[in-house]
């Protein structure tokens, strides 16, 4: 790895059922992936926005190691939104990706704090 090389998981974040129906216009099976910075849709042209509303605060923290014990690691079976509606979004990984730091930012590698 070079010196300002890191790593991201790639994610999928696909519809799964519940016992109860679908009331918003989610069907089972579709899903847009997180590759780096970018949501890619190879399968759907449209994905509620009040979804993506409750799933992106997840999202950078799924791409990254987490601890062991995190709950953020364990859990990734999201709710929509709608407390009517029975679909679920389940957060998965699918791959890691190296990223160059020079890359992503124009900002210097972190040296510790600053503050
Ligand atoms: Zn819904």
């Amino acid at each position: 790895m070079k010196h300002d090389e890191f790593t991201l998981y790639d994610l999928k974040v696909e519809v799964i059922a519940s016992d109860k129906p679908m009331v918003c216009s989610h069907k089972e099976g579709d899903y847009f992936l997180v590759i780096g910075e970018n949501l890619v849709f190879p399968q759907t042209t449209s994905f509620s926005m009040y979804s993506l509303a409750a799933l992106l605060p997840l999202l950078p923290a799924k791409q990254r190691e987490l601890h062991e014990n995190d709950w953020m690691l364990s859990d990734s079976v999201i709710a929509c939104p709608d407390p009517n509606c029975g679909a679920r979004f389940k957060i998965t990984r699918i791959g890691k990706r190296t990223f160059s730091h020079a890359d992503c930012t124009v900002e210097d590698i972190y040296k510790g704090n600053e503050d």
